[in-house]
């Protein structure tokens, strides 16, 4: 790894950590040569303590180690990537990041839309809202939705029509989680299922 770690006056790199499952941004620190060295040789994140002008390995007194998956360099070698494992909270005011997040994944759009349903079904008013007036008939009526659009699913995967199917499908998923929202889950619980039953398997 050829960094430019001249390139700033104290002869520091900014590593940005980042959690290789759940993509969130956990903290940055700054390395020289010798704490991305130490990082590389134990598979722990070190970094150069600019407060305590030594070599700190994040970690040392709290267990809390980032172990480390994956270093990159980024397009003009002034910055590191470093994708870990963390063991327990990373900031030391105890939250899972230090911007005070927690540790989970997110769906993108579909987490979005979880939110969306979560506050339909809190401020249920069914006389604007389709999503309210499922909630307001109850999880039967929200069971049956997704029973009849996964029956459309099946129907459209035997045409032609790759719109249908498409629109069947996003019915599927979006009646699947309002009926997940109902039984008082979410996507990640399901998410969690498969994952415990890959690991069972690799
Ligand atoms: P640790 O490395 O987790 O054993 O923590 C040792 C000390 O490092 C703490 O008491 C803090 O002063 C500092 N520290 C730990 N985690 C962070 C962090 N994420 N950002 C800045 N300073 C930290
Ligand atoms: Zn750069
Ligand atoms: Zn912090
Ligand atoms: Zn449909």
């Amino acid at each position: 790894m050829a960094l430019n770690f001249e390139k700033n006056q104290d002869n520091l790199v900014p590593a940005i950590i980042q959690d290789t499952r759940t993509k969130n941004v956990l903290m940055l620190g700054f390395m020289n040569h010798e704490a991305l060295e130490q990082t590389m040789k134990t598979g722990k994140v070190t970094f150069f303590s600019r407060t305590k002008n030594r070599l700190w390995t994040k970690g040392e007194e709290s267990g809390n180690f980032l172990l480390v998956e994956d270093i990159q360099e980024d397009c003009d070698k002034d910055t590191l990537l470093i994708r870990v494992t963390p063991q327990g909270p990373t900031c030391h005011l105890g939250t899972d990041t230090c911007w005070g997040e927690d540790n989970k994944t997110t769906y993108g759009f579909l987490s979005h839309l979880e939110g969306i349903i979560a506050s339909r079904q809190e401020n249920a008013s069914g006389d604007q809202s389709y999503v309210a007036s499922l909630f307001e008939k109850g999880i039967n009526k929200i069971a049956q939705k997704v029973g009849e659009e996964a029956i459309e699913v099946v129907i459209e995967a035997k045409d032609a029509h790759d719109d249908r199917f498409l629109n069947e499908s996003a019915d599927l998923l979006f009646h699947f989680l309002i009926l997940q929202r109902a039984r008082g889950f979410s996507l990640d619980r399901v998410v969690d299922v498969l994952e415990e039953r890959h690991k069972a398997v690799t």
